[in-house]
């Protein structure tokens, strides 16, 4: 039986990694793909104290030595069940079936989807949610990036100096990004925002051509030649292995609080799966730390 057993290897999850290693607990980190979870996909990391500016990968390895070299143990495999038996918990993987005293759940989110007709199809042939691992594909081509948030502009910022012309498209007549990023984007040539505006239509067949544009105010409709599309529009929580086993709020967001506490006890949610109000790497990091505190205080009672 593992004292803790910490789903998801995002900042979150790799955080509570090395609090663990370094309380010397029976710990284990399970990851199903890579760690650093949606760190990874971004291009430049400003705001984390420490690295004035580092990429999400290179922050994420770093980070994952760290846990490494003081004791975090982790493990790859997919979880694909979470069951309760008393005070013991059941983490069920493709592999193996493990028990432990405290489950910290830290699967994160995934990017939002447009819901727009062709949106599926497209994928991977135009259609991307990750400028910086398929950015480089469009080498001199014209690219649109959807969004008005830190993501969005970051990805524009970065696919600036890759493709030809990129477009930003956002539904309102602000930014919702920080306000450093706003600027530089402003000041960057080939970026042109295309306010006020959602898109409305996807054309190619194996792989984009064409998008078409609608102003939310006048509702005039542009269609553009596009070679990229990136979708940037925030993201929704990785709950669905827990829907049924712990509370969530009505946007599918596990309810803790700062003490990332959940309506069971000896089970903690750590980073962007929990209700916060920001949802940062550095808060992700913060919540790592804060729930191996509370696990160490709910093993003392149990
Ligand atoms: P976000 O802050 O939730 O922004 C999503 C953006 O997409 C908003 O502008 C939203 O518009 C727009 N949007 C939502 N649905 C849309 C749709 N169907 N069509 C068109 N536009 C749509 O998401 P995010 O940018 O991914 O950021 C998530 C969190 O990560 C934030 O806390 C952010 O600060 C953080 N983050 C930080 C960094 C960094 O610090 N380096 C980098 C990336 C992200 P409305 O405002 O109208 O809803």
């Amino acid at each position: 039986m593992k004292d803790v057993i910490i789903v998801g290897g995002g900042p979150a999850g790799l955080v509570a990694a090395l609090y663990a290693g370094r309380a010397q607990l029976d710990a284990l980190m399970i990851e199903k793909q890579f760690q650093g979870g949606q760190m990874v996909t971004t291009n430049e990391v400003e705001n984390y104290p420490g690295f004035v500016d580092i990429t999400g990968s290179d922050l994420a390895n770093i980070m994952y030595e760290h846990a490494r070299k003081f004791g975090g143990t982790m493990e790859y495999k997919e979880v694909l069940d979470i069951q309760i038996d008393g005070e013991i918990k059941k983490v069920i993987t493709d592999t193996e079936i493990y028990e432990a005293k405290v489950v910290i759940l830290s699967m994160g989110a995934k990017p939002r989807k447009l819901g727009v007709e062709k949106e599926e199809e497209l994928g991977g042939r135009g259609v991307s949610y990750c400028a910086t691992c398929d950015g480089g594909f469009f080498r001199n081509k014209i690219v649109a990036v959807v969004g008005g948030g830190d993501t969005a502009v970051e990805d524009a910022l970065h696919l600036s100096r890759i493709a030809e012309k990129v477009y930003l498209i956002s539904r309102r007549d602000t930014l919702k990004a920080n306000k450093v990023a706003q600027e530089k984007l402003f000041k960057t040539n080939n970026v042109e925002i295309i306010w006020d505006s959602i898109v409305t239509k996807l054309y190619g067949d194996n792989k984009l051509e064409q998008i078409q544009v609608t102003n939310n105010n006048t509702n005039k409709i542009v269609e553009l030649e596009m070679n990229g599309l990136f979708v940037a529009v925030g993201s929704n929580p990785s709950t669905e292995l827990v829907k049924d086993l712990v509370d969530l709020d009505k946007n599918g967001y596990i309810i803790a609080g700062e003490d990332c506490k959940t309506s069971i006890d000896g089970i903690f949610a750590i980073g962007d799966i929990r209700t916060k109000s920001v949802r940062q790497v550095l808060t992700a990091a913060s919540d790592g730390a804060v729930s191996i505190y509370e696990a160490e205080k709910y093993l003392i009672n149990h």
